[in-house]
């Protein structure tokens, strides 16, 4: 399928044609300059071709009037999706609305990128467009790594949290060294380090984006080309007041002057540092050392969120090129079990062609890969996986909705602890997963704060013990419980659980359970989803649309077609549990609106 990928900025745009199976650049263009007299568009690698001060349709009817591209559809890179957009959209008038919305949000980029969208909307007519945001690969990131410590009212008033920046690229070079590693996404926890003019770092735990470095803007975290990243917020207001300085000043400041191009007055390319740091320009070795020290400092941070860490990856400009970082970076990371061979390093090289290449040394526990990002290859992927969802989905399909309430599978071991020798989970109602059952049995939880009770085992044993709790149990209990698959309890925080017979406290298996629905074979058929993908659901309840985004997929024969949000969720929809203790209908209905995979670990189509 051929996808037309456009990256609109203020003063340049980036246009791809891509065949979506090879990842082939059929045809490209840039345009430089936008904005100026100056303005000049370079097609396919020709010459430069003026074109005088345009606007964004000026500058698409002008190019495109010659062209004869054959495009199946259209993807927008937009910079920010805010609260609104959490996965690729289809772009309707409704979602440029929408996007204008979040225009505060994003004042230097989300413009371009509607202009850049309104442009080839009128030139490529007849074609679907979707909206692929970089904030959105960030939507689950937990709400302890969303909020800034400011006053709450006025935090929901603006939408002041953290988004996430770079989307795309994180979600693409993780897939990537997934791939490399043989090893399923859903096994990993990966530090990705985006290194270009922008930069920022992700931690990818177990597929899902759990913490980034860029904020509420692309301004926090890392050190930039131009843009300074952290930074005390109090230097802002001592400046202000000394200097006097404005508003328009002090965003000059932080996004144009600092970063590398301030640290070390020479500019923003990382090349020209590194040369006038090996000719002995002090500022320019600074400008090193404070770069990658923050780089570093970070990813010990991530890997105390996650637990610990798989595989470091370096991508973008600086990340793929300059193996001197590279080096700085990974000086200290010996702790972590990371370990560089500076040959290596040295001689690491990517392309398309070859995208990954690993730079650690053979008794390194994490892999360091240098990764190629492809962030518009990421973006017609991501395109492409919409429009043939969209063909599946002209009827919403209805499916059962149910509310598990707080339980505890438990191994035959634990319930000998917990009931007794020789003690067997006894049915007390089944459940309408075909096979199991609510047990007479119950359990108290004993958490670091406070306890639990009475609550019900779900049968039949398993090979693992995992309690699943809600948000609300959390706190409860005093624990930080992740987001988990069933079943996925590696690096979960463990609990006591108290029985009539004894008590047993278990290393692992708290989690938080993941939406998820269960269908047969023939549901997914119907729906055009698979195992393991990740849907948003719409659900109705009392005239009122919710969503319900990062739902997995569950398929089995054995399985009936059910969705299961937890109580916290059910109660924010108005959704009552049945009794509690088990699972139960809650009588709703939903219908499904597919979202693209989140990662693909088989072939690239
Ligand atoms: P963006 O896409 O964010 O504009 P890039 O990913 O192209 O940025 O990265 C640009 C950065 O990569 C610049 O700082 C540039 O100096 C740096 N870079 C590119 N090639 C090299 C290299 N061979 N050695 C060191 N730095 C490099």
């Amino acid at each position: 399928m051929n996808i037309l990928v456009v990256n609109s900025g203020s003063s340049s745009i980036k246009i791809d044609l891509l065949e979506t199976r090879t990842g082939e650049r059929i045809h490209q263009v840039r345009i430089e300059r936008m904005g100026t007299e100056a303005c000049s568009v370079v097609i396919d690698k020709s010459e430069s071709i003026p074109l005088g001060d345009v606007t964004h349709k000026e500058a698409f009817q002008i190019i495109f009037s010659e062209q004869n591209w054959v495009v199946a559809a259209v993807g927008h890179r937009v910079v920010h999706g805010g609260d609104l957009f959490r996965q690729p959209t289809r772009i309707d008038t409704n979602t440029i609305e929408n996007i204008k919305s979040l225009f505060p949000l994003a004042p230097l980029h989300n413009p371009a990128n509607v202009a850049g969208i309104e442009a080839a909307m009128e030139v490529f007519s007849d074609v679907i467009h979707v909206a692929v945001f970089d904030t959105a690969f960030h939507s689950t990131l937990p709400r302890r790594a969303q909020y800034y410590a400011i006053d709450h009212a006025l935090a929901q008033q603006h939408g002041l949290r953290r988004y996430g920046f770079h989307g795309p690229s994180h979600q693409w070079v993780a897939s990537e060294a997934a791939r490399f590693l043989r090893t399923d996404i859903r096994q990993l926890r990966i530090l990705t380090c985006h290194l270009g003019n922008g930069a920022s770092i992700c931690a990818v735990e177990y597929g899902r984006s759990v913490e980034t470095s860029m904020g509420m803007t692309p301004l926090e975290g890392l050190v930039m080309g131009t843009r300074s990243g952290d930074i005390d917020p109090g230097l802002l207001v001592y400046l202000a007041k000394s200097e006097g300085w404005d508003l328009t000043a002090l965003d000059q400041f932080l996004n144009t002057k600092s970063g590398l191009s301030g640290l070390s007055g020479i500019g923003n390319d990382l090349r020209d540092i590194e040369e006038a740091a090996a000719n002995g320009d002090e500022r320019a070795r600074l400008s090193l050392q404070v770069f990658a020290h923050r780089l570093r400092k970070y990813i010990g941070a991530y890997a105390a969120v996650m637990g610990g860490v798989d595989a470091i990856v370096f991508t973008a400009g600086i990340g793929e090129n300059s193996a001197l970082i590279r080096h700085r970076v990974a000086q200290r990371l010996e702790f972590l079990g990371a370990r560089i061979d500076e040959d290596l390093n040295r001689t690491a090289s990517v392309c398309k062609s070859h995208p990954v290449t690993e730079i650690s040394d053979e008794r390194s526990r994490v892999k360091v890969l240098v990764v190629a990002t492809d962030e518009a290859c990421a973006i017609a992927q991501e395109t492409k996986k919409l429009v043939q969802a969209l063909d599946h989905v002209s009827t919403p399909k209805v499916i059962p909705l149910a509310v598990s309430a707080r339980h505890v599978h438990l191994t035959q071991a634990a319930v000998e602890v917990l009931f007794g020798k020789g003690a067997q989970l006894t049915a007390y109602k089944p459940i309408s997963q075909p096979g199991q059952f609510a047990c007479d049995q119950k359990v108290n939880l004993i958490g670091p704060r406070r306890r639990i009770d009475g609550v019900r085992v779900i049968g039949p044993v398993r090979p693992k013990n995992q309690v699943e709790i809600s948000r609300t149990d959390e706190f409860t209990l005093g624990l930080d419980a992740p987001i988990r698959n069933s079943g996925d309890v590696k690096n979960t925080p463990g609990i006591t659980l108290e029985g009539p017979a004894g008590t047993l406290t278990i290393k692992e298996g708290v989690i938080c359970a993941r939406r998820h629905i269960h269908m047969t074979p023939e549901d997914s058929e119907a729906f055009g989803v698979k195992d393991r993908d990740v849907v948003e659901v719409a659900v109705e309840s009392d005239g009122r649309n919710l969503i319900f985004g990062d739902v997995l997929v569950r398929v089995s024969k054995k399985y009936v077609l059910e969705m299961h949000i937890d109580t916290d969720e059910a109660n924010a929809a108005e959704i009552k549990p049945g009794m509690a203790g088990v699972l139960s209908d809650g009588g709703m209905t939903v219908s499904l609106r597919v979202r693209s995979t989140q990662f693909e670990t088989g072939d690239r189509q």
